[in-house]
């Protein structure tokens, strides 16, 4: 017996960034992709695994994860557990197969020092309490300059 699966005539590629090398299916959606989460380094935070971005970066990797049920698009828990402007960027990124055709509306969020708008999945932020603060106003406090209430 070979190990080797049956081929189609068409070459298969990842349905995320479309190379045809190693490939898997995925696990929650039965979908091609490389199958390259040993290429990543540990701890590196990198987000060069196809694979690995579907599962962590995706609604479809979280639902499946957490065994929810149902579809990822209607499931609730899912809507409910994860903030809404992460919720909407795990649901239309570049590492799904399909994107959520509504995402809801979300209000932007604001540091709460200088009130520049923070993108949740693209910008560095710390939360103090239930604020935001943008990596400037972190580092400011941090270093304490401008420190004291006036
Ligand atoms: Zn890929
Ligand atoms: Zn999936
Ligand atoms: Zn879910
Ligand atoms: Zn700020």
């Amino acid at each position: 017996m070979t190990t080797a699966a049956k081929k189609k005539a068409t070459k298969q590629t990842c349905g995320i960034c479309g190379k045809s090398g190693k490939l898997i299916r995925t696990e929650c959606c039965g979908n091609w992709i490389c199958d390259d989460n040993e290429n990543y380094v540990l701890f590196s935070y990198a987000r060069n695994s196809c694979s690995r971005n579907h599962d962590r970066y995706t609604l479809c990797g979280f639902h499946h994860t957490e065994e929810h049920a149902g579809h990822w698009k209607e499931c609730k828990e899912c809507r409910e557990s994860i903030e809404t402007e992460m919720y909407v960027w795990y649901g239309t990124n570049e590492y799904n197969f399909e994107v959520l055709e509504n995402p809801p509306a979300f209000e932007p969020t604001h540091c709460a020092v200088c009130n520049r708008v923070i993108h949740l999945a693209m910008d560095g932020y710390s939360l103090r309490g239930d604020d935001y603060l943008c990596m400037e106003c972190t580092y400011r406090e941090m270093g304490g300059l401008g420190g004291g209430s006036s």
